[in-house]
């Protein structure tokens, strides 16, 4: 089979490190991809969004299936685009169509979603400027801290955490002034939930469904969460408290719903759902979903699945998920995320990167996020660099890996979280 990755990040880098495991595969591309994952396919100079450059490449190069990392091509329709087109609708497309990416990229949906299929979550209420006065009503009902969210995608940015009403009640008219553009046209307020987050991941041909393992995810830049919002700085796999009875109400009480729901709202879905969960006093609800796999969730949870991957990608494709086996490795996993001085803010770009090769030969994974190739040499190029990920008997055992072989790995200004899995 010759199968299409999109996107350039350490997910891509992990997915096309799986991907690229399996017997089936003839030939992996990677559109754009970044500097590591031409170790494992052949990157190709076309955006993940460029939706009639995708189809000539799609089409010239007699591609099978098509595999999509990140959410903005779905959000803009990408499989919609293939099923629509006499030339690709036989190209399956794993990643939902642009009716179930509304789950991701519009917060109020998702709310209302959630709501018609009783799946636990807060409680919120969807405010314009045409009802601000029920908004301001509203934020007097909550306790503090008060949660605001920009409806449509703002790269994770988008959600405000606020200490006090009268802040609450001024950054609420700030967000509907268009402190996010049009994303925040629309806010969310919701009941501020408190626990620990956990991040579990399913996929589905719209009504068969595997649960992925999960993992949980480090935001902050700084150590024991503090600081600024990022991407994410590292994660851990399996989750502790994520045991066989909590998933089982995950499964029931959340799972099995958003699923059912999507195919009773005729919602065309055969991908990733990622449900960002918060475990409230045992109980899980959930925070959010998103449709494609977590970023830096997804360089833990690839080395926890010991089926392939494109055969399960086929079974999503096919409808028969479901007689498709998912094998789960019962070690650990982690990755440790070094990122560029100065992330989340202002960072600069093209340092030179050494040590890849010793970190390797030390045990871990190295998966490629913010690099790029510049004269032979690699160099980073984002604020997330690289994601150092290990195995180990338990996650101690991988952690100390990680952080072992993440000290052998230079470049100027590299910074990186040395309490990943601290919390659990
Ligand atoms: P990202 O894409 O970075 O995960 P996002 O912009 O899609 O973020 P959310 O995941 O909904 O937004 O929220 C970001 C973070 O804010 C959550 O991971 C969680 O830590 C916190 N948060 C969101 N909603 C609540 C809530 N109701 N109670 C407590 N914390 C919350």
């Amino acid at each position: 089979m010759k199968l299409l990755l999109l996107g350039s990040g350490g997910r891509e880098h992990a997915l096309a490190w799986k991907i690229a495991q399996s017997p089936k595969i003839e030939k992996l591309y990677i559109a754009p991809g970044n500097a590591g994952t031409r170790e494992v396919g052949e990157n190709v100079a076309i955006k993940a969004d460029d939706f009639e450059a995708i189809k000539e490449f799609v089409v010239a190069n007699g591609i099978n299936m098509v595999v999509v990392g990140p959410e903005d091509p779905l959000v803009k329709g990408v499989y919609d685009f293939f099923k629509n087109d006499a030339a690709l609708a036989n190209i399956p497309v794993i990643g939902p169509s642009k009716a179930g990416a509304v789950l991701e990229g519009s917060k109020e949906f998702a709310k209302g979603f959630m709501q018609r299929h009783h799946i636990p979550t807060a409680g919120y209420k969807s405010i314009t400027s045409a009802n601000l006065e029920e908004g301001l009503a509203f934020l007097e009902t909550l306790q503090a801290p008060y949660v605001l969210k920009a409806d449509g995608l703002c790269a994770g940015k988008g959600v405000l955490i606020l200490p006090t009403l009268e802040e609450a009640k001024k950054e609420l008219k700030e967000m509907l002034g268009g402190m996010f553009g049009n994303a925040s046209a629309t806010v969310v307020i919701e009941e501020f939930l408190s626990g620990i987050e956990c991040s579990v991941f399913v996929l589905t041909d719209g009504k068969n469904y595997k649960i992925l393992p999960e993992a949980k995810d480090y935001k902050r830049i700084g150590e024991g969460d503090k600081g600024l919002n990022t991407g994410g700085m590292g994660s851990v796999s399996p989750v502790p408290f994520a045991d066989e009875a909590w998933m089982k109400k995950v499964d029931e009480r959340i799972i099995r719903p958003t699923v059912e729901g999507l195919a009773a709202e005729g919602i065309d879905y055969k991908g990733f759902i990622f449900f960002g969960l918060i475990n409230v006093k045992g109980e899980p609800m959930v925070i959010e979903y998103n449709v494609r796999m977590g970023d830096p969730e997804t360089e833990s949870v690839m080395l926890r699945i010991k089926s392939d991957l494109v055969e399960l990608f086929e079974g999503v494709a096919a409808g028969n998920l479901n007689e498709k086996t998912l094998e789960i490795d019962s070690r650990s996993a982690v990755c440790v995320m070094l990122v560029s001085g100065g992330y989340p803010e202002a960072y600069e770009k093209g340092f030179p990167i050494t040590g890849i090769e010793e970190a390797k030969a030390g045990g871990s994974i190295v998966f490629h996020a913010g690099t790029a190739l510049k004269d032979n040499q690699v160099v980073t190029s984002g604020g997330r660099v690289i994601a150092v990920s290990s195995y180990g008997t338990n996650k101690e055992e991988a952690l100390k890996q990680s952080f072992t072989n993440a000290g052998k790995i230079s470049f100027e200004k590299k910074y990186f979280r040395s309490d990943i899995g601290f919390d659990l």
